[in-house]
């Protein structure tokens, strides 16, 4: 007996990298897996439906059921495709993992109108087509009566929740994601659909092609080392997050390796206030408080330390 028997999932990008391992989880655990890829490049060029069929194969031959879907999740027919494609498959949707992306770094004063536009598109029109589209699945079945039990997990970053430099297009994008994820549980938990974001940090094509990161991904010489940053080590918490019995709704974790961590939401922390208008003066004397706890070094450099993977 799987701890998912009988549910349905769709893991988006998963032909190669996390979701991969999060399909062959869903799977060991009895899901019906809708194994979806475009297949394009790192910066999301081409498409090739092979990624997709080897991790259905793979899944096939562990005993689990699973099927190929070459579909674009930033295209809304494509998005609209693939929901229609695991209804019709296996009859039925419980969950949707929204992780395909793709990578364009670059400085802002040097990023393309192209490298903002399509990373963009791959993250934030790639996650809002097909939970738009579920969710309209799942609310017409809640008006048909049915006691909906349905999750929905996105993938955010570090990158964008710590801003890393470099990557404007898609920490913008990520963080996007983080709120979108907060808004979905807000206006899904009506008709029985949870919704949660997750930050992962593992070795993937994605992580191993950044600049200055992959020398600290290597995985250990010695095999009974821990191997913090392997994939299949994010996937057990995405299963988690989609067990019927989960109740975590609206929320956002760090998972790498053995360690699950909550982001704090946004939260409004020093204030100066009065009963009028400020004048630039009163702001002078009394706005430096705001930040009182930030050295004055960091203050005029605008520097923040942060730690992102992609
Ligand atoms: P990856 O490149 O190995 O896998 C991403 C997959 O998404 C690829 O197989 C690609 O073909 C697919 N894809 C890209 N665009 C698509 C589209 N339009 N439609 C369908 N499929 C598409 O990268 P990964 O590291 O496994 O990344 C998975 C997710 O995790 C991404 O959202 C990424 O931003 C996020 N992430 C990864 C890390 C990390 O440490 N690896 C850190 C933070 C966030």
């Amino acid at each position: 007996m799987g701890a998912l028997d009988g549910r349905v999932v769709i893991v988006t990008g998963s032909g190669r990298g996390l979701g991969r391992e999060h399909a062959l989880a869903f799977a060991a655990e009895g899901a019906s897996v809708v194994v979806n890829d475009l297949g394009g490049d790192a910066v999301g060029e081409g498409s090739d439906l092979t990624p997709a069929q080897a991790t259905v194969k793979d899944i096939e031959a562990m005993g689990g059921r699973a099927v190929a879907d070459g579909e674009d999740v930033s295209d809304a027919a494509g998005a609209e495709r693939l929901i229609r494609h695991a209804i019709d498959e296996f009859g039925d949707l419980h969950t949707l993992v929204n992780n395909a992306g793709i990578l364009r770094d670059r400085v802002i004063i040097n990023m393309t109108d192209d490298e903002w536009d399509s990373v963009i598109r791959v993250h934030m029109r790639g996650h809002f087509m097909p939970t738009r589209a579920a969710a309209i699945y799942w609310r017409q079945q809640a008006k048909d009566g049915k006691d909906v039990n349905a999750s929905v997990v996105h993938t955010t970053s570090t990158s964008g929740l710590n801003a890393n430099s470099g990557q404007a297009n898609y920490g913008a994008a990520k963080s996007a994601i983080a709120t979108l994820s907060q808004i979905c549980s807000k206006e899904f938990g009506r008709y029985g659909v949870r919704s949660n974001a997750i930050a992962p940090a593992a070795r993937t094509r994605m992580t191993t092609s950044t600049p200055g990161l992959a020398e600290h991904l290597a995985e250990p010489e010695d095999p009974s080392v821990f191997d913090v940053w392997n994939a299949a080590n994010v996937s057990p918490f995405i299963v988690y997050l989609a067990l019927p019995e989960c109740t975590f709704t609206g929320e956002t974790f760090f998972v790498q390796g053995g360690r699950v961590q909550r982001f704090q939401p946004w939260t409004l922390s020093e204030v100066i206030e009065k009963d009028s208008k400020w004048t630039l003066d009163e702001l002078r004397a009394q706005a430096p408080q705001l930040v009182s706890g930030t050295p004055a070094s960091e203050v005029a450099s605008g520097q923040r330390a942060t730690r992102a993977t992609t």
